[in-house]
């Protein structure tokens, strides 16, 4: 029997995690008795940072089931490096994990599942079977990414989110990618293995506020985007080129212009080639600087998490009793 770990980012769930966690723990109890999984599994919810009251919710949680344990960061390091601390520390002794949003709006049905498929591959994508319940802009922002993504020439499994389950292998090979700009939905695939896809529903949110408003989305989808491809500097470089093309018949009209007397009336023209080839201009330097700060980046070196509380590493001496 596999043992399985599900790792939870939290961040200022307080609002959800409640029904989550009777929800999840009712889950894997089940899985366990039904003999799915081994008796060791795990829930590991990562608080990222909260402010509120996540990480007392977990702690008592865990008093009462020892099925429920937890990882509290130092402060808040994002999504992504929620869902690596969870999948580092797991890795150390689960055979498959799963990661999972707090608030549930993926099907916990998909979980069984998605263990079942386990046998056969190492990467078990859950993927949205319709985003009914989503706004239209998230629908059609979603699909705008994806389209860019793949316009773009980056493998990544659309409308798949964080939802899916990883064979201990494949984890292991994912944490050998050393990067610092973790953009897990283009990582994972890189990887390789087998893999399958689980169809589900997405639920809305039954409680609290999304962590991802527009402003983050659009980060998010950034440095999706310039983690993943070089394809951005490549056309600076054409729009480059075909503005000095432009600037070229210009140079040739206004001096053919000139020589046969007559005087270039000028302002507008001015003044619009200016404002482009300044805002052209700013807008190459911006994606220059967006891939130098990734460098930049990269080359500190800085952990992609600091973990203040480790219950998860603790319990293990008790576990052969289990
Ligand atoms: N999250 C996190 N750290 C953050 C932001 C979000 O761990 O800095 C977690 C959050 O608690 C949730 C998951 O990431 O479990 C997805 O966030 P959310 O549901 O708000 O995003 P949405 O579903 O709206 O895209
Ligand atoms: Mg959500």
């Amino acid at each position: 029997m596999k043992r399985l770990t599900i790792i939870v980012p939290c961040y200022n769930e307080e609002a959800v995690l409640p029904s989550s966690l009777s929800q999840l723990t009712a889950l894997l109890q089940q899985l366990i008795d039904q003999q799915a999984v081994a008796p060791t599994s795990r829930l590991l919810f990562v608080d990222d940072g909260s402010r509120d009251q996540t990480w007392s919710l977990i702690a008592s949680a865990q008093l009462n089931n020892q099925l429920v344990t937890g990882l509290q960061f130092s402060r808040n390091f994002g999504h992504q490096s929620a869902l690596l601390a969870g999948l580092t520390v797991a890795s150390q002794d689960a055979d498959i994990m799963i990661t999972i949003d707090a608030d549930l709006q993926d099907d916990i049905q998909a979980i069984p599942k998605m263990i079942a498929l386990s046998t056969q591959a190492d990467v078990i994508y859950g993927v949205r079977d319709s985003r009914k319940t989503d706004t239209w802009f998230k629908r059609w922002s979603a699909t705008m990414f994806y389209s860019l993504m793949h316009g773009l020439g980056v493998e990544m499994v659309p409308n798949a989110a964080d939802f899916r389950l990883m064979s201990k292998r494949a984890v292991l090979a994912l944490l050998d990618l050393p990067e610092r700009n973790m953009f897990l939905r283009g990582m994972v695939p890189l990887v390789g293995f087998p893999t399958q896809k689980v169809f589900y529903d997405r639920k809305p949110r039954t409680a609290g506020e999304t962590k991802y408003p527009l402003r983050k989305m659009i980060a998010f989808a950034v440095d999706g985007i310039t983690s993943f491809s070089t394809v951005p500097l490549r056309l600076i470089m054409n729009l480059g080129i075909f503005v000095v093309f432009i600037g070229v018949v210009l140079m040739i009209y206004s001096l053919i212009r000139k020589f046969t007397g007559q005087v270039v009336a000028g302002w507008s023209s001015l003044m619009v080639s200016m404002w482009v080839l300044g805002g052209v201009q700013l807008i190459a330097l911006s994606v220059l600087g967006e891939y130098v700060s990734k460098v930049f980046k990269e080359v500190k070196r800085r952990p992609r998490f600091i973990i203040q509380t480790d219950t998860y590493s603790q319990q293990k001496p008790n576990e052969t009793s289990n």
